[in-house]
Parts: C-alpha cells; sequence; structure tokens
C-alpha cells in the first residue's frame, strides 16, 4: 500500500483524501489542517487521522476537543508521498519540508511552474512524472484544456488552440470572492495565464486564452476554437471524446442546459459531494468548418484534479505505467459518465 500524507484539508485536499482511500493500493496516512473547523471535524468523523499543520496552534485542536495524532514533520516522514493541497504560494513555502525528509511532494495548479520538476496532466505527460521528487498537478482549466488537446493533437495534429474561460468568480464556500453583479474580463490582458500553464504540459501546442470571471460558483464554462491540421468531420471528433473516459459527452436528450444542471445530474447519479470529475462537453456543440473544431465544454473546478493527483503519486512512487494507473483510478473512483 502507498501511503499518502495530505497537507492541507481544503476544497481540493478533502476529495483527494476521499479518492484516495477509495484505491485498491493506497492508504490515508493522515491530513494536516491549519485550524479545527468543521473540516477538520469532518476529516476525524471520516477517520482520517488529524496532524497539526502549524505547531504553535496545535491546542487550539485540543481546546476544541478535536484529537491531533502529531505534527505535520511526522506524518511527511511517515508517509511515502504527500499531496500538497494548500492555498496557492503556500506549496512553494512547504517544499522545504519534504525535502528535509525526502518525501516527493505533488503540488497543485495555485503554485508556480517552477515549484516542481514537471506540470502533470495524467492523459498527456504521466510519463514525465514516474519517479520524479516534485510535481505540479496542473489547475482545473489547464487540466481540462489538456484533456481535450491531447486527443486531438494525436488523432489530428493541431495548428492552433483559442480559448475563452468563462470562469466562475468563487466556489460556493469562499465568501469573499466575487463578483456579486458584473461581467469581468479577467485578466483583462490577454493571453491569460491559462495558455503558457497548457505550455508546461504541450510545450509546442500554440494556444492563446482569453478569460472572464462571472457572478457564479458552479462550474467553468470553456468556449473553444481549434484549428486542426486536417479538415475533420464533427462526427469523427465526437467520436473520439466518447473512446475518452474523462470526457463526458452531454448529450442533447438529457436536456442539460448549463452548469445548472449539470451539478443536478451528478447529483442525481449520486456523486460524493455533487463532483463532475469528467469535462462535460455538449455533444451538439461538436462543430467543424473546413479544418476549424468548436465546441463548449464545462469544468467542475473543485473535483476534475482529484483522479489527475490520483494518478499523480502512482508516477512519483513509480506504482504503475499510464494506462494502468488511469484505469484504476476510474474503477475505484466511477469515472466515466
Ligand atoms: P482551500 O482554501 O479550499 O483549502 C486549503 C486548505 O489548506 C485550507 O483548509 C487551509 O486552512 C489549509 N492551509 C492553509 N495554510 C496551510 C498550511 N501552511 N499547512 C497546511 N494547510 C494549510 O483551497 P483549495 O481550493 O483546495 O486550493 C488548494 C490548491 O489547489 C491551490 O493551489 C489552488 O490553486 C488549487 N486548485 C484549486 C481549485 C479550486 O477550484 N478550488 C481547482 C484546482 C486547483
Amino acid at each position: 500500500m502507498i501511503q499518502v500524507a495530505v497537507n492541507g484539508y481544503g476544497t481540493i485536499g478533502k476529495r483527494v483524501a476521499d479518492a484516495v482511500r477509495a484505491q485498491p493500493d493506497m492508504n490515508v496516512l493522515g491530513v494536516a489542517k491549519t485550524r479545527p473547523n468543521f473540516e477538520a471535524q469532518a476529516a476525524l468523523d471520516r477517520g482520517y487521522p488529524l496532524y497539526a499543520a502549524v505547531e504553535e496552534r496545535a491546542d487550539q485542536f485540543d481546546d476544541a476537543g478535536m484529537e491531533i495524532a502529531g505534527p505535520v514533520e511526522a506524518l511527511v516522514e511517515a508517509a511515502d508521498v504527500v499531496v500538497d493541497a494548500t492555498p496557492s504560494g503556500i506549496g512553494a513555502k512547504n517544499k522545504t519540508l519534504y525535502e528535509e525528509y525526502d518525501t516527493p511532494a505533488l503540488y497543485q495548479g495555485g503554485e508556480d511552474a517552477d515549484v516542481a520538476d514537471v506540470s502533470f496532466n495524467a492523459r498527456s505527460n504521466y510519463a514525465d512524472a514516474v519517479d520524479a521528487d516534485h510535481v505540479r498537478v496542473v489547475s482545473c482549466n489547464t487540466t481540462g484544456l489538456s484533456r481535450v488537446i491531447a486527443p486531438l493533437s494525436e488523432t489530428y495534429g493541431i495548428e492552433k488552440v483559442r480559448a475563452t474561460l468563462v470562469r466562475r468568480g468563487g466556489d460556493p464556500g469562499q465568501t469573499s470572492r466575487g463578483p456579486i453583479n458584473d461581467i469581468l474580463p479577467n485578466p483583462v490582458t490577454v493571453p491569460s495565464h491559462h495558455g503558457p500553464d497548457v505550455n508546461t504540459i504541450f510545450p509546442d501546442v500554440d494556444v492563446d486564452t482569453l478569460g472572464l470571471k462571472v457572478p457564479a460558483t458552479l462550474m467553468h464554462v470553456h468556449s473553444l476554437n481549434v484549428t486542426l491540421e486536417t479538415a475533420v468531420d464533427a462526427a469523427d471528433v465526437r467520436d473520439l471524446f466518447a473512446g475518452e473516459d474523462r470526457l463526458f459527452l452531454v448529450s442533447d436528450e438529457f436536456d442539460i442546459d448549463g452548469a445548472g444542471k449539470l451539478k443536478e445530474y451528478a447529483h442525481d447519479v449520486g456523486r460524493p459531494r455533487g463532483d463532475l470529475w469528467e469535462n462535460c462537453i455538449w455533444e451538439e456543440s461538436v462543430s467543424t468548418e473546413g479544418r476549424d473544431l468548436y465546441c463548449f465544454q464545462a469544468i467542475h473546478q473543485e473535483s476534475d484534479v482529484v483522479p489527475e493527483n490520483v494518478d499523480a503519486i502512482r508516477a512519483v512512487t513509480g506504482a504503475a505505467d499510464a494506462e494502468e494507473s488511469v484505469e484504476t483510478t476510474n474503477d475505484a473512483m466511477g469515472i466515466g459518465l
């Protein structure tokens, strides 16, 4: 069993812990939190040993009646791999801790690419992360773009990707984020940082991205235009996408007109926390004009990177090759709508 530590138990960390627990070859050794709150209590209720991320605050857990298993250092030392799911910028600060105990570490997409030796997407560059010590699982948006670019690039070749990313203002629990009533070009400069981030996975793909932020918490929605190297039929692209486990082709019969109904569907099919681990591509939107492909996809920002973290754990520990890992992850989590 691969012994996994999760440092930072928020939106991403708690989902990664549950996905790790579902794997036949992994165990959650413990999770580290900075302070006692509802998530700390939920971690204990789920049976995860709770470690104090900040030693001086360990007493606060005692005061709240929450049992602490030890300091984060002990967790990192004992683990085969640590998943850092702390807020953007904290992962880079934690790097020395992981180096001190010689524990391979995964970082999240909020960190700068140079925190790690490799930026990672299982579908696109799993092999690059095998036996690496520091790997960054790219952001929700970059993950969503990479999953589409990989099959298109392999099958047709890509001349240029243009993507407009309509981004949710914040996650449901992020009460301080916005906008509340506005539509923001964000960043207003073009290209947005997402295009260069895609290039950390596909260095040779020509990609421009534009970003907006809107008053929504549900999902991001991407409007994509990919100029391919050969003319294609939309039906062939739909078949190509249908063959990818982490792409969900939303059929027109489902009558799902937006992110709201997608989330409703996720709850209806019993997904934990209403998560959608797959890119949700509206089948009807997949259209072609000569070499130009167009489509809309929705990306569940809170969860699409979760299976990628699980695969990255197997990559850094050398536990499986890409095909075996992705299949195991998908089976254990129930991925593939
Ligand atoms: P979050 O704020 O929901 O969770 C972070 C957790 O880490 C919180 O519980 C916080 O208390 C804890 N924490 C803070 N400082 C810590 C420290 N020093 N040690 C241990 N724990 C600490 O954040 P999140 O949304 O889960 O984001 C985590 C990372 O994942 C970021 O890099 C983010 O960019 C990336 N990411 C987020 C999303 C998303 O939409 N939420 C999507 C993909 C990637």
